[in-house]
């Protein structure tokens, strides 16, 4: 059995980046940048106001009220070609640019119209509700970095910088092999003691969400040829993924089926609950991980070691698990030698603060209690026990790095 730290840096040292491909602005969300985004245009192109009102020389309006002449009205996307004299104003909207002479805007609401002149009520300083040229980016500034993945800001400063195609690495395909003869697909004809599977459909869910596309390659039965055969679906996926079937017992047909493709183990076995047996290996160029078949297990060891996988294949490194800190809801006992994680409520206490209430039950067949569940506490191997009150790290399950 080797540790989940051993067992996340051999996975994560098995990929590399996958090749650079251009998308449009509209399908770049979640992708990842495989080469830095530089500004072809300055924003704004030139000094431009920030408000609706008057553009003045700030020196014509030291002392208030002034009048002005108002000699010229100037929207967003026009221009004026003269130059603003003593005495003289422009109207101006929001995103006009300033005429020449003007140095500041005095806003609509500190002023009274009057025909051809304006009564500017209030003084301003020079650059009053000025954006100077480039106040946002330059031609040539680097917006995004490669190997960020892009957010709804990031399409939309790429869009702002009129760079409407983006190199981002290829998503990685990742196929998806449930296991078990007692497994049947949601609908279809079910035997007295056979179950739904889930984890096909969870594990698809989970790498869509991560990043990737998945091609479901079925259920196969505990038959190492008729397993051997579906596994075939994998070639030229970046990696398959199987669930169940990889334990001791004399019906657990995956090391024994991709064996005889020529499977090479680096590992099989892993210090860790939910979920010990869990195979790495590859045939051939395909890697191959193995989760076990509980479905609480197959998707915590996925965030845990199929995410950052991907993550890997998609140039944004192997980001470590977030690890937080919470007050425990609930006395816990000493753990053994392999670390866990506890599905648990955050509630909050008397105080307001945040703390941990692990699930009374933790078996790991249980996927109610993982939908239901906010975080998972981590117990490292040997962990002395802890009482309610006491702190523990915690791993969030929505919009952290283990969103399952
Ligand atoms: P195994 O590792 O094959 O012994 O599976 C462990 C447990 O997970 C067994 O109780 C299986 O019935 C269950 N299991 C295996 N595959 C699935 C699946 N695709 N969906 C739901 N449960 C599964
Ligand atoms: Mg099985």
């Amino acid at each position: 059995m080797i540790s989940v730290e051993e067992a996340l840096s051999r996975i994560t040292g098995a990929f590399a980046p996958l090749p650079a491909e251009t998308v449009s602005l509209s399908e770049a969300l979640g992708r990842v940048l495989a080469e830095d985004v530089v500004a072809r245009v300055t924003q704004p192109p030139a000094n431009v106001s920030a408000m609706d009102g008057y553009a003045v020389r700030a020196q014509d309006v030291a002392q208030t009220p002034a009048k002005l002449r108002v000699v010229a009205h100037i929207a967003a996307g026009a221009s004026f070609e003269g130059t603003l004299g003593p005495g003289e104003a422009a109207r101006i909207f929001t995103g006009a640019p300033l005429p020449t002479g003007a140095d500041a805007i005095v806003i609509q609401e500190n002023t009274e119209a009057d025909g051809e002149e304006v009564l500017v009520l209030e003084t301003v300083s020079e650059g009053r509700y000025v954006r100077p040229a480039g106040l946002d980016f330059r031609t040539g500034d680097t917006g995004i970095l490669a190997g960020h993945r892009l957010s709804s800001r990031d399409v939309g400063l790429a869009a702002a910088m009129n760079v409407p195609w983006l190199r981002v690495h290829r998503r990685p395909r990742i196929a998806i092999l449930a296991t078990g003869d007692e497994v049947v697909l949601p609908g279809e004809p079910r035997g007295p003691n056979q179950i739904v599977s889930s984890n096909g459909f969870s594990l698809a869910a989970f790498v869509t969400a991560c990043g990737g596309v998945s091609i479901h390659l079925g259920v196969a039965p505990d038959d190492r040829a008729a397993l051997a055969g579906l596994a075939d679906g994998a070639r030229g996926a970046d990696l398959l993924v199987t669930s169940g079937g990889v334990s001791v017992g004399e019906h657990d047909m995956v090391r024994a089926a991709l064996g005889d493709k020529g499977l090479a183990v680096d590992f099989w076995k892993i210090a860790m609950r939910p979920g010990k047996p869990l195979l790495f290996g590859h045939i051939g160029a395909t890697p191959i991980l193995g989760l076990p078949g509980n479905p609480v297990s197959a998707l915590v060891c996925a965030a845990l070691f199929l995410r950052p996988a991907m993550a890997v294949m998609q140039g944004c490194g192997d980001a470590p698990a977030d690890l937080e800190t919470v007050r425990l809801g609930a006395d816990l006992p000493a753990n053994d030698r392999r670390q866990d994680y506890l599905r648990a409520r955050l509630d909050k206490d008397a105080d307001g603060r945040r703390v941990a209430v692990p699930f009374e039950r933790q078996d790991s067949s249980m996927l109610a209690t993982l939908a239901r569940a906010d975080c998972l506490i981590v117990r490292p191997p040997l962990a002395e026990p802890v009482r309610a009150g006491e702190t523990v790290s915690i791993v969030p399950l929505q919009g952290g790095i283990l969103t399952i």
